[in-house]
Protein backbone atom coordinates (compact mmCIF):
# COMPACT_ATOMS: atom_id res chain seq x y z
CA UNK A 1 0.00 0.00 0.00
CA UNK A 2 1.23 3.64 -1.04
CA UNK A 3 -1.46 5.47 0.41
CA UNK A 4 -3.96 6.01 2.04
CA UNK A 5 -5.60 9.47 0.28
CA UNK A 6 -8.80 9.96 -0.82
CA UNK A 7 -10.39 10.22 -4.26
CA UNK A 8 -13.59 11.34 -6.38
CA UNK A 9 -13.52 10.12 -10.16
CA UNK A 10 -15.83 11.69 -12.68
CA UNK A 11 -16.02 10.33 -16.27
CA UNK A 12 -17.38 11.51 -19.53
CA UNK A 13 -17.61 10.23 -22.73
CA UNK A 14 -17.86 6.48 -23.99
CA UNK A 15 -18.57 3.05 -22.59
CA UNK A 16 -14.45 2.35 -23.07
CA UNK A 17 -14.25 5.61 -20.68
CA UNK A 18 -16.63 4.10 -18.52
CA UNK A 19 -14.80 1.17 -18.03
CA UNK A 20 -11.22 2.97 -18.02
CA UNK A 21 -12.49 4.45 -14.52
CA UNK A 22 -13.30 0.88 -13.25
CA UNK A 23 -9.57 0.23 -14.59
CA UNK A 24 -8.54 3.63 -12.60
CA UNK A 25 -10.61 2.42 -9.42
CA UNK A 26 -9.06 -0.77 -9.32
CA UNK A 27 -5.75 0.31 -9.71
CA UNK A 28 -6.02 3.32 -7.16
CA UNK A 29 -7.99 1.22 -4.50
CA UNK A 30 -4.98 -1.84 -4.85
CA UNK A 31 -2.60 0.79 -3.23
CA UNK A 32 -4.86 1.90 -0.63
CA UNK A 33 -6.70 5.05 -2.54
CA UNK A 34 -10.92 5.27 -0.80
CA UNK A 35 -13.29 6.89 -2.73
CA UNK A 36 -15.78 9.88 -1.80
CA UNK A 37 -18.88 10.80 -3.28
CA UNK A 38 -18.41 14.52 -2.68
CA UNK A 39 -14.95 16.21 -4.27
CA UNK A 40 -15.08 18.70 -1.61
CA UNK A 41 -13.94 15.55 0.81
CA UNK A 42 -11.34 14.68 -1.70
CA UNK A 43 -7.35 14.53 -1.93
CA UNK A 44 -7.23 13.61 -5.59
CA UNK A 45 -9.96 14.68 -8.09
CA UNK A 46 -9.64 12.28 -11.72
CA UNK A 47 -11.16 13.44 -14.78
CA UNK A 48 -11.64 10.54 -16.92
CA UNK A 49 -12.08 12.78 -20.44
CA UNK A 50 -13.20 12.73 -23.95
CA UNK A 51 -11.73 14.16 -26.95
CA UNK A 52 -14.46 12.82 -29.74
CA UNK A 53 -15.89 16.06 -29.62
CA UNK A 54 -14.45 19.41 -29.37
CA UNK A 55 -17.59 20.60 -26.97
CA UNK A 56 -16.81 17.36 -24.87
CA UNK A 57 -13.08 18.77 -24.09
CA UNK A 58 -14.10 21.94 -23.31
CA UNK A 59 -16.70 20.47 -20.75
CA UNK A 60 -14.26 18.35 -19.03
CA UNK A 61 -11.29 21.11 -19.20
CA UNK A 62 -14.21 23.87 -17.35
CA UNK A 63 -15.37 21.26 -14.64
CA UNK A 64 -10.95 20.67 -14.35
CA UNK A 65 -11.41 25.05 -13.68
CA UNK A 66 -14.52 24.82 -11.67
CA UNK A 67 -13.22 22.12 -9.23
CA UNK A 68 -10.17 23.48 -8.98
CA UNK A 69 -10.65 26.89 -7.91
CA UNK A 70 -13.70 25.17 -5.31
CA UNK A 71 -11.61 24.04 -2.60
CA UNK A 72 -9.39 26.04 -0.07
CA UNK A 73 -7.01 23.00 0.23
CA UNK A 74 -6.00 22.77 -3.31
CA UNK A 75 -6.86 18.93 -4.58
CA UNK A 76 -4.28 16.97 -6.31
CA UNK A 77 -6.35 17.31 -10.22
CA UNK A 78 -5.69 14.74 -12.48
CA UNK A 79 -6.89 14.52 -16.31
CA UNK A 80 -6.95 10.92 -17.64
CA UNK A 81 -8.28 9.62 -21.27
CA UNK A 82 -7.98 11.02 -24.74
CA UNK A 83 -7.85 14.79 -24.19
CA UNK A 84 -4.68 14.25 -21.48
CA UNK A 85 -2.99 11.98 -24.65
CA UNK A 86 -4.17 14.43 -27.38
CA UNK A 87 -2.64 17.42 -25.53
CA UNK A 88 -0.29 15.98 -23.11
CA UNK A 89 2.06 18.21 -20.79
CA UNK A 90 1.23 21.12 -22.56
CA UNK A 91 -2.22 21.05 -20.83
CA UNK A 92 -0.26 21.64 -17.79
CA UNK A 93 0.84 25.15 -19.30
CA UNK A 94 -2.52 26.49 -20.35
CA UNK A 95 -4.32 24.55 -17.50
CA UNK A 96 -2.63 26.13 -14.20
CA UNK A 97 -5.50 23.92 -11.87
CA UNK A 98 -4.13 20.59 -13.77
CA UNK A 99 -1.59 18.85 -11.67
CA UNK A 100 -1.21 15.64 -13.52
CA UNK A 101 -2.11 14.74 -17.50
CA UNK A 102 -2.00 10.89 -17.91
CA UNK A 103 -2.96 9.20 -21.20
CA UNK A 104 -4.68 5.92 -21.53
CA UNK A 105 -1.82 3.63 -21.37
CA UNK A 106 -0.25 5.04 -18.44
CA UNK A 107 -2.83 4.43 -15.32
CA UNK A 108 -0.94 2.25 -14.00
CA UNK A 109 1.80 5.23 -12.73
CA UNK A 110 -1.51 7.13 -11.03
CA UNK A 111 -0.70 5.88 -7.80
CA UNK A 112 2.95 6.89 -7.54
CA UNK A 113 2.49 10.33 -10.08
CA UNK A 114 -0.02 11.13 -6.91
CA UNK A 115 1.40 10.65 -3.85
CA UNK A 116 5.09 12.25 -5.07
CA UNK A 117 2.44 15.28 -6.34
CA UNK A 118 4.69 15.00 -9.85
CA UNK A 119 3.51 18.41 -11.98
CA UNK A 120 3.64 16.18 -14.81
CA UNK A 121 1.95 14.44 -18.55
CA UNK A 122 2.59 10.85 -19.18
CA UNK A 123 1.23 9.98 -22.51
CA UNK A 124 3.44 7.53 -23.94
CA UNK A 125 1.98 4.48 -26.17
CA UNK A 126 2.34 1.12 -24.53
CA UNK A 127 0.26 -1.04 -26.13
CA UNK A 128 -1.11 -1.68 -22.33
CA UNK A 129 -3.85 -4.03 -22.06
CA UNK A 130 -4.41 -3.68 -18.25
CA UNK A 131 -3.74 -7.95 -17.94
CA UNK A 132 -4.44 -8.44 -13.91
CA UNK A 133 -6.24 -5.59 -13.20
CA UNK A 134 -9.80 -5.93 -10.60
CA UNK A 135 -11.98 -3.49 -12.14
CA UNK A 136 -13.85 -1.52 -9.75
CA UNK A 137 -17.61 -2.23 -11.35
CA UNK A 138 -20.56 -0.27 -10.07
CA UNK A 139 -23.58 -1.43 -12.31
CA UNK A 140 -24.28 -4.70 -10.77
CA UNK A 141 -25.91 -6.92 -12.38
CA UNK A 142 -24.27 -4.98 -15.76
CA UNK A 143 -20.78 -5.50 -16.49
CA UNK A 144 -18.26 -4.42 -19.17
CA UNK A 145 -15.03 -6.78 -20.10
CA UNK A 146 -12.90 -4.71 -22.44
CA UNK A 147 -11.46 -6.89 -25.30
CA UNK A 148 -9.40 -4.70 -27.62
CA UNK A 149 -8.13 -1.33 -27.34
CA UNK A 150 -6.97 1.03 -30.19
CA UNK A 151 -8.19 1.35 -33.67
CA UNK A 152 -6.35 1.13 -36.99
CA UNK A 153 -9.45 2.05 -38.98
CA UNK A 154 -8.30 6.30 -39.23
CA UNK A 155 -11.81 6.79 -40.44
CA UNK A 156 -11.35 10.69 -41.68
CA UNK A 157 -13.34 12.55 -39.15
CA UNK A 158 -12.49 10.55 -36.07
CA UNK A 159 -9.42 11.22 -33.13
CA UNK A 160 -9.50 7.83 -31.60
CA UNK A 161 -6.87 6.00 -33.58
CA UNK A 162 -4.20 8.90 -32.88
CA UNK A 163 -5.50 8.99 -29.07
CA UNK A 164 -5.91 5.39 -28.09
CA UNK A 165 -3.32 3.82 -30.20
CA UNK A 166 -2.74 1.01 -32.65
CA UNK A 167 -5.50 -2.29 -31.98
CA UNK A 168 -4.11 -4.79 -29.57
CA UNK A 169 -6.44 -7.76 -27.99
CA UNK A 170 -6.36 -9.61 -24.71
CA UNK A 171 -5.72 -13.06 -24.51
CA UNK A 172 -8.86 -15.03 -24.76
CA UNK A 173 -8.16 -17.27 -21.69
CA UNK A 174 -8.01 -14.23 -19.57
CA UNK A 175 -11.35 -12.68 -21.30
CA UNK A 176 -13.27 -15.78 -20.82
CA UNK A 177 -11.98 -16.32 -17.17
CA UNK A 178 -13.00 -12.85 -16.42
CA UNK A 179 -16.75 -13.19 -17.92
CA UNK A 180 -16.94 -16.77 -16.36
CA UNK A 181 -16.13 -15.05 -13.02
CA UNK A 182 -18.72 -12.51 -13.65
CA UNK A 183 -21.24 -14.16 -14.39
CA UNK A 184 -20.68 -16.55 -11.02
CA UNK A 185 -20.75 -13.60 -9.27
CA UNK A 186 -24.33 -13.35 -10.85
CA UNK A 187 -24.26 -10.70 -13.37
CA UNK A 188 -26.98 -10.93 -15.59
CA UNK A 189 -24.74 -8.92 -18.79
CA UNK A 190 -21.95 -8.56 -19.84
CA UNK A 191 -20.89 -6.19 -22.65
CA UNK A 192 -17.84 -6.95 -24.37
CA UNK A 193 -15.63 -3.69 -25.32
CA UNK A 194 -13.56 -2.56 -27.78
CA UNK A 195 -13.11 0.51 -30.25
CA UNK A 196 -13.42 -2.27 -32.90
CA UNK A 197 -14.24 -5.35 -31.46
CA UNK A 198 -14.84 -7.29 -34.68
CA UNK A 199 -10.99 -6.59 -35.72
CA UNK A 200 -10.52 -8.71 -32.12
CA UNK A 201 -7.47 -11.17 -32.57
CA UNK A 202 -5.53 -13.32 -30.38
CA UNK A 203 -3.10 -15.48 -32.23
CA UNK A 204 -5.70 -18.04 -34.12
CA UNK A 205 -8.52 -16.74 -32.01
CA UNK A 206 -10.89 -14.20 -33.86
CA UNK A 207 -13.88 -12.47 -32.94
CA UNK A 208 -16.41 -14.95 -33.69
CA UNK A 209 -14.14 -17.85 -31.73
CA UNK A 210 -13.93 -15.50 -28.93
CA UNK A 211 -17.69 -14.75 -28.40
CA UNK A 212 -18.61 -18.52 -28.80
CA UNK A 213 -15.96 -19.51 -25.97
CA UNK A 214 -17.70 -16.07 -23.93
CA UNK A 215 -21.14 -17.15 -24.61
CA UNK A 216 -20.30 -20.96 -23.35
CA UNK A 217 -18.50 -19.96 -20.56
CA UNK A 218 -21.41 -17.60 -19.18
CA UNK A 219 -24.24 -19.78 -19.19
CA UNK A 220 -27.73 -18.94 -20.14
CA UNK A 221 -27.83 -16.74 -16.74
CA UNK A 222 -25.99 -14.18 -18.21
CA UNK A 223 -26.19 -12.28 -21.50
CA UNK A 224 -23.58 -10.77 -23.82
CA UNK A 225 -23.26 -8.04 -25.72
CA UNK A 226 -20.67 -6.24 -27.55
CA UNK A 227 -19.93 -2.96 -28.52
CA UNK A 228 -18.73 -1.11 -31.48
CA UNK A 229 -18.91 -2.96 -34.56
CA UNK A 230 -17.23 -1.91 -37.49
CA UNK A 231 -19.12 -2.30 -41.03
CA UNK A 232 -16.27 -3.77 -42.62
CA UNK A 233 -15.09 -6.30 -40.16
CA UNK A 234 -18.58 -8.19 -39.46
CA UNK A 235 -18.21 -11.27 -40.93
CA UNK A 236 -20.77 -14.30 -41.30
CA UNK A 237 -19.16 -16.54 -38.53
CA UNK A 238 -20.10 -13.94 -36.04
CA UNK A 239 -23.83 -13.56 -37.18
CA UNK A 240 -23.95 -17.54 -36.78
CA UNK A 241 -22.99 -17.64 -33.44
CA UNK A 242 -24.96 -14.79 -32.57
CA UNK A 243 -27.98 -16.85 -33.66
CA UNK A 244 -26.61 -19.73 -32.29
CA UNK A 245 -26.45 -19.29 -28.77
CA UNK A 246 -29.63 -18.10 -26.90
CA UNK A 247 -27.18 -15.64 -24.50
CA UNK A 248 -26.16 -13.77 -26.86
CA UNK A 249 -28.19 -10.61 -27.45
CA UNK A 250 -29.99 -10.32 -30.14
CA UNK A 251 -29.03 -6.35 -30.76
CA UNK A 252 -26.13 -5.25 -32.84
CA UNK A 253 -25.02 -1.65 -33.26
CA UNK A 254 -23.63 -1.01 -36.29
CA UNK A 255 -22.70 2.49 -37.26
CA UNK A 256 -23.12 3.62 -40.76
CA UNK A 257 -23.01 7.05 -40.94
CA UNK A 258 -24.01 7.79 -44.27
CA UNK A 259 -25.78 6.70 -47.14
CA UNK A 260 -23.89 7.61 -49.76
CA UNK A 261 -20.91 6.15 -51.12
CA UNK A 262 -18.91 9.02 -51.99
CA UNK A 263 -19.69 10.43 -48.63
CA UNK A 264 -18.45 6.94 -46.70
CA UNK A 265 -15.30 6.81 -48.90
CA UNK A 266 -14.35 10.66 -47.71
CA UNK A 267 -14.65 9.08 -44.51
CA UNK A 268 -12.40 6.11 -44.95
CA UNK A 269 -14.97 3.86 -43.78
CA UNK A 270 -13.86 0.93 -45.89
CA UNK A 271 -17.45 0.01 -47.22
CA UNK A 272 -19.86 0.92 -49.84
CA UNK A 273 -23.73 1.15 -49.19
CA UNK A 274 -24.61 -1.71 -51.06
CA UNK A 275 -21.86 -3.99 -49.02
CA UNK A 276 -23.80 -2.27 -45.33
CA UNK A 277 -27.19 -3.45 -46.59
CA UNK A 278 -25.64 -7.02 -47.31
CA UNK A 279 -24.65 -7.15 -43.77
CA UNK A 280 -28.32 -6.42 -42.44
CA UNK A 281 -29.91 -8.72 -44.82
CA UNK A 282 -27.32 -11.67 -43.59
CA UNK A 283 -28.54 -10.36 -39.78
CA UNK A 284 -32.51 -9.73 -39.82
CA UNK A 285 -32.14 -13.66 -42.08
CA UNK A 286 -30.55 -15.42 -39.11
CA UNK A 287 -31.96 -13.08 -36.59
CA UNK A 288 -35.76 -12.36 -37.51
CA UNK A 289 -36.56 -9.33 -34.81
CA UNK A 290 -32.95 -8.48 -33.99
CA UNK A 291 -33.01 -4.97 -33.02
CA UNK A 292 -30.52 -2.62 -34.46
CA UNK A 293 -28.89 0.55 -33.97
CA UNK A 294 -26.80 2.82 -35.98
CA UNK A 295 -24.76 6.40 -35.56
CA UNK A 296 -25.07 8.51 -38.80
CA UNK A 297 -23.12 11.90 -38.99
CA UNK A 298 -25.03 14.68 -41.25
CA UNK A 299 -23.21 17.55 -43.15
CA UNK A 300 -19.89 16.15 -43.73
CA UNK A 301 -17.87 18.33 -45.83
CA UNK A 302 -18.81 18.07 -49.45
CA UNK A 303 -22.60 16.16 -48.46
CA UNK A 304 -24.41 17.33 -51.61
CA UNK A 305 -28.58 17.26 -50.92
CA UNK A 306 -28.03 14.19 -53.43
CA UNK A 307 -26.51 12.67 -51.00
CA UNK A 308 -27.40 13.85 -47.76
CA UNK A 309 -31.10 12.38 -49.34
CA UNK A 310 -29.39 9.48 -49.65
CA UNK A 311 -28.85 8.84 -46.07
CA UNK A 312 -32.40 9.54 -45.75
CA UNK A 313 -33.72 6.78 -48.06
CA UNK A 314 -31.09 4.43 -46.16
CA UNK A 315 -32.54 5.33 -42.76
CA UNK A 316 -36.31 4.77 -44.56
CA UNK A 317 -35.07 1.91 -45.83
CA UNK A 318 -33.11 -0.06 -43.09
CA UNK A 319 -35.77 1.15 -40.37
CA UNK A 320 -32.80 0.92 -37.39
CA UNK A 321 -34.64 0.85 -34.24
CA UNK A 322 -32.84 3.50 -33.02
CA UNK A 323 -30.03 5.45 -34.41
CA UNK A 324 -27.84 8.83 -32.56
CA UNK A 325 -27.47 11.57 -35.14
CA UNK A 326 -24.99 13.81 -34.89
CA UNK A 327 -23.82 16.87 -37.12
CA UNK A 328 -20.41 16.56 -38.36
CA UNK A 329 -18.30 18.69 -36.09
CA UNK A 330 -14.89 19.67 -37.44
CA UNK A 331 -12.07 18.12 -35.15
CA UNK A 332 -8.84 19.50 -34.99
CA UNK A 333 -6.00 17.07 -36.02
CA UNK A 334 -8.48 14.92 -38.14
CA UNK A 335 -7.95 14.00 -42.02
CA UNK A 336 -11.56 15.31 -42.79
CA UNK A 337 -10.50 18.71 -40.93
CA UNK A 338 -8.45 20.07 -44.09
CA UNK A 339 -11.36 18.65 -46.42
CA UNK A 340 -12.42 21.33 -48.69
CA UNK A 341 -16.60 21.53 -49.32
CA UNK A 342 -17.19 22.40 -45.72
CA UNK A 343 -21.34 23.08 -45.09
CA UNK A 344 -22.30 26.43 -43.23
CA UNK A 345 -23.86 25.48 -39.74
CA UNK A 346 -27.03 25.64 -40.69
CA UNK A 347 -27.39 23.55 -43.29
CA UNK A 348 -25.68 20.48 -40.85
CA UNK A 349 -28.46 21.66 -38.19
CA UNK A 350 -31.12 21.29 -40.30
CA UNK A 351 -30.15 18.16 -41.59
CA UNK A 352 -29.65 16.52 -38.66
CA UNK A 353 -33.32 18.27 -37.97
CA UNK A 354 -34.28 16.47 -40.63
CA UNK A 355 -32.94 13.15 -39.88
CA UNK A 356 -33.94 13.14 -36.03
CA UNK A 357 -37.56 13.59 -37.39
CA UNK A 358 -37.89 10.79 -39.29
CA UNK A 359 -36.17 8.40 -37.01
CA UNK A 360 -38.05 9.70 -34.12
CA UNK A 361 -41.22 8.58 -36.20
CA UNK A 362 -39.51 5.24 -36.96
CA UNK A 363 -38.55 4.65 -33.43
CA UNK A 364 -41.53 5.56 -31.74
CA UNK A 365 -43.62 3.39 -34.66
CA UNK A 366 -41.17 0.20 -33.92
CA UNK A 367 -41.25 0.31 -30.39
CA UNK A 368 -44.86 0.83 -30.30
CA UNK A 369 -45.34 -2.59 -31.93
CA UNK A 370 -44.11 -4.41 -28.47
CA UNK A 371 -47.26 -3.35 -26.74
CA UNK A 372 -49.09 -6.19 -25.76
CA UNK A 373 -46.15 -8.44 -26.19
CA UNK A 374 -44.47 -10.29 -23.45
CA UNK A 375 -40.59 -9.72 -23.24
CA UNK A 376 -37.37 -10.99 -20.77
CA UNK A 377 -36.39 -8.64 -19.04
CA UNK A 378 -32.91 -7.83 -16.84
CA UNK A 379 -34.13 -6.27 -13.85
CA UNK A 380 -30.90 -3.69 -13.35
CA UNK A 381 -32.10 -1.41 -10.47
CA UNK A 382 -34.01 1.49 -9.13
CA UNK A 383 -35.37 3.80 -11.53
CA UNK A 384 -35.11 7.57 -10.20
CA UNK A 385 -39.05 7.53 -9.76
CA UNK A 386 -39.58 6.16 -5.97
CA UNK A 387 -41.45 2.90 -6.67
CA UNK A 388 -40.36 2.10 -9.73
CA UNK A 389 -37.39 -0.04 -11.00
CA UNK A 390 -35.68 0.41 -14.45
CA UNK A 391 -35.31 -3.25 -16.53
CA UNK A 392 -33.43 -3.90 -19.86
CA UNK A 393 -34.52 -6.61 -22.27
CA UNK A 394 -32.15 -8.29 -24.80
CA UNK A 395 -32.95 -5.70 -27.36
CA UNK A 396 -31.21 -2.91 -24.74
CA UNK A 397 -34.76 -1.46 -24.69
CA UNK A 398 -35.38 0.04 -21.16
CA UNK A 399 -38.50 -1.00 -19.37
CA UNK A 400 -40.17 0.51 -16.52
CA UNK A 401 -42.10 -1.69 -13.63
CA UNK A 402 -44.31 -0.19 -11.10
CA UNK A 403 -44.72 -1.08 -7.83
CA UNK A 404 -42.00 -4.01 -7.75
CA UNK A 405 -38.98 -4.81 -5.68
CA UNK A 406 -37.02 -7.52 -7.56
CA UNK A 407 -33.48 -7.86 -6.56
CA UNK A 408 -31.02 -6.27 -9.10
CA UNK A 409 -30.04 -9.32 -11.59
CA UNK A 410 -33.44 -11.08 -11.47
CA UNK A 411 -34.82 -12.53 -14.97
CA UNK A 412 -38.73 -11.81 -15.35
CA UNK A 413 -41.44 -11.91 -18.23
CA UNK A 414 -43.01 -8.64 -18.47
CA UNK A 415 -46.23 -7.50 -20.82
CA UNK A 416 -45.45 -4.11 -22.42
CA UNK A 417 -48.32 -2.14 -21.78
CA UNK A 418 -46.95 1.74 -22.88
CA UNK A 419 -44.13 2.61 -25.19
CA UNK A 420 -43.03 6.10 -26.33
CA UNK A 421 -40.01 4.86 -28.39
CA UNK A 422 -37.23 5.15 -25.79
CA UNK A 423 -39.31 4.13 -22.52
CA UNK A 424 -41.54 0.96 -22.61
CA UNK A 425 -43.83 0.66 -19.50
CA UNK A 426 -44.05 -3.01 -18.63
CA UNK A 427 -46.45 -4.92 -16.28
CA UNK A 428 -45.95 -8.64 -14.33
CA UNK A 429 -48.05 -11.22 -15.79
CA UNK A 430 -49.52 -13.36 -13.46
CA UNK A 431 -45.92 -15.57 -11.60
CA UNK A 432 -43.22 -14.84 -14.24
CA UNK A 433 -40.23 -14.73 -12.60
CA UNK A 434 -37.81 -17.25 -13.69
S1 LIG B 1 -13.49 2.66 -36.42
FE1 LIG B 1 -13.36 4.75 -37.22
S2 LIG B 1 -14.87 5.88 -35.95
FE2 LIG B 1 -14.44 3.97 -34.87
S3 LIG B 1 -12.77 4.47 -33.43
FE3 LIG B 1 -11.81 3.67 -35.30
S4 LIG B 1 -11.34 5.49 -36.52
FE4 LIG B 1 -12.84 6.12 -34.97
Amino acid sequence: MISDMRYFIDVYGCQMNVHDAEIIEGILRAEGFSPVDDPGDAQVILLVSCAVREHAETRVLGRAAQLGGMFKESPVMVLCGCVAQEHGAELLEKHRELDIVVGPDCYRELPRLITERSRVGLTDFRNEDYEGIQAVRKEFPRAYVTVMRGCDNFCSYCIVPFVRGRERSRPRDSIVAEVRRLSYLGYGEVTLLGQNVNSYRFGKIDFPALLRDVALASGERTWIRFVTSHPKDLVRETVEVMAEHRNVCKQLHLPVQSGSDGILQLMNRGYTVGEYLEKIRMLREAMPGIVLSTDVIAGFPGESEEDFGRTVELLEEVRFDYAFLFKYSERSGTAASGLEGALPEEVRLERLNRLQEIQRRITVEKSGMLVGRELEVLVTGPARRPGQQVCRTPGNRTVILKGTDYAPGTFLNVRIEKADGWTHFGSLPESCEK
